[in-house]
């Protein structure tokens, strides 16, 4: 049986959610991925009860928690929901214990202790249990809240950027520990975060989410090697978009790069953009190779800028159509090509990818002005 359907809209001012998706498998572990703003939150607070959607109906485990059609919309306590807020959420004045039994379920007073003993075991909060929130570390904190989630019998679990808090080492072991316990809960899961790797690591599948909208869920393996939307190649950490038109059978008029390209990928419907990420070329200086010699896919461009980070080197080339390209090597690979002023970057077909973007007029603005402030620096000199 389908673990969770969700199929809901919500107006709020002028922003507006429209967002549907299920999770299919008791161990499925579902990213809701998109950038800040885009409705992530509002999506499990109504799945929650936090909220209210306007319309729409959100299933669990058979047991409908919302039908706006049928009247139906459960309270937050029965909907059997556990919720990792991305402060935790503990009472501050209460104990570990009683924070944990304060959501166990259980019939009795000792049935609640029981449950709630066992789950403090289990996170490894023993000796812990008279301590209050404060007295604890970052990763305890988050292991009481995950107890007192666990504690009460939930068939899904969600989690807001529980780690937006956090950086480097600490950051690190919480999500190793976080994954464990998720991969060791029965019920499904729904993951929000913004960020690409954490999602790779930590998800099975992935639910972009674009001002609102909801992107068809694909695996997490799936969206970074053919992303359907620009909002999907973006969010995944693509580097390179065009506007882009299909000139003929597997062949993409890229009109920002000033280039027709061929693609190996599937072709959908109503292409509006390609994407080609920035390791993904390959690159010659213009001098060591004949134009012709490399075949297709090669598009001449002038080194504008080069940038030396931590472990790569990042390079940006001026296109034939004027706007920016971003390629990024090794440091090695960059030094052996000499430096060059000219470079031909070979993009593969494989590399190629296809994009549909709703008609979204601000996401062009947002990378009209990165590609403008990336190049502007040496425009100027
Ligand atoms: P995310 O979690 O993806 O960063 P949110 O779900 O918090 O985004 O918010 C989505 C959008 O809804 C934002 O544009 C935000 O400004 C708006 N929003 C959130 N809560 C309210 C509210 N109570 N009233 C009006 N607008 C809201
Ligand atoms: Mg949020």
């Amino acid at each position: 049986m389908t673990v969770l359907e969700v199929d809901i809209t919500k107006r709020l001012g002028s922003f507006s959610l429209d967002v549907s998706f299920s999770i299919e498998r008791p161990d499925e572990i579902m990213a809701l991925l998109g950038p800040s703003g885009c409705g992530k939150s509002m999506t499990l607070k109504c799945i929650a009860g936090i909220e209210r959607p306007d319309a729409g109906r959100i299933v669990l485990g058979g047991r409908t928690l919302f039908d706006s059609s049928a009247h139906i919309n459960l309270p937050p306590q029965q909907r059997h929901v556990g919720y990792l807020f991305q402060s935790y959420a503990l009472f501050p004045t209460m104990t570990v214990e009683q924070n944990v039994r304060a959501g166990a379920a259980g019939s009795t007073r000792e049935e609640r202790a029981e449950r709630a003993a066992r789950e403090i075991a289990a996170m490894r909060l023993g000796g812990l249990e008279h301590h209050k929130p404060a007295q604890l570390s970052g990763g305890q904190q988050q292991r009481c809240a995950m107890a007192r989630i666990l504690a009460s019998n939930p068939k899904l679990i969600l989690l807001d950027e529980p780690f937006s808090a956090l950086d480097g080492y600490l950051r690190w072991q919480l999500e190793l520990e976080l994954t464990d316990v998720l991969r060791g809960f029965p019920g499904g899961a729904v993951y929000v975060s913004h960020n690409r790797d954490e999602v790779y690591r930590m998800c099975d599948t992935v639910c972009v989410l674009d001002c609102g909208r909801s992107d068809a869920k694909v695996s997490v393996h799936e969206l970074f090697a053919s992303p359907a939307t620009l909002a999907a190649a973006l969010i995944s950490g693509c580097k390179n978009v065009s506007r882009a038109h299909v000139a003929g059978p597997g062949l993409l008029a890229c009109e920002d790069w000033g280039v027709a390209l061929r693609t190996s990928l599937p072709v959908p419907e109503g292409v509006t953009h390609v994407g080609i990420r920035a390791h993904y070329f390959e690159a010659h200086a213009a001098g060591d190779v004949a134009a012709g010699a490399l075949g297709g896919n090669a598009i001449p461009c002038t080194v504008e800028r080069v940038i030396d980070s931590t472990f790569s080197t990042i390079v940006m080339a001026r296109t034939p159509g004027g706007a920016l390209l971003r390629y990024e090597c090794e440091k090695g690979a960059w030094a052996a090509l000499g430096n060059p002023a000219q470079l031909v970057l070979v993009a593969p077909p494989q590399t190629v990818m296809p994009l549909v973007s709703a008609s979204n007029d601000k996401m062009n603005d947002t990378i009209a002005m990165d590609n403008e402030e990336i190049g502007g620096a040496s425009h100027a000199r």
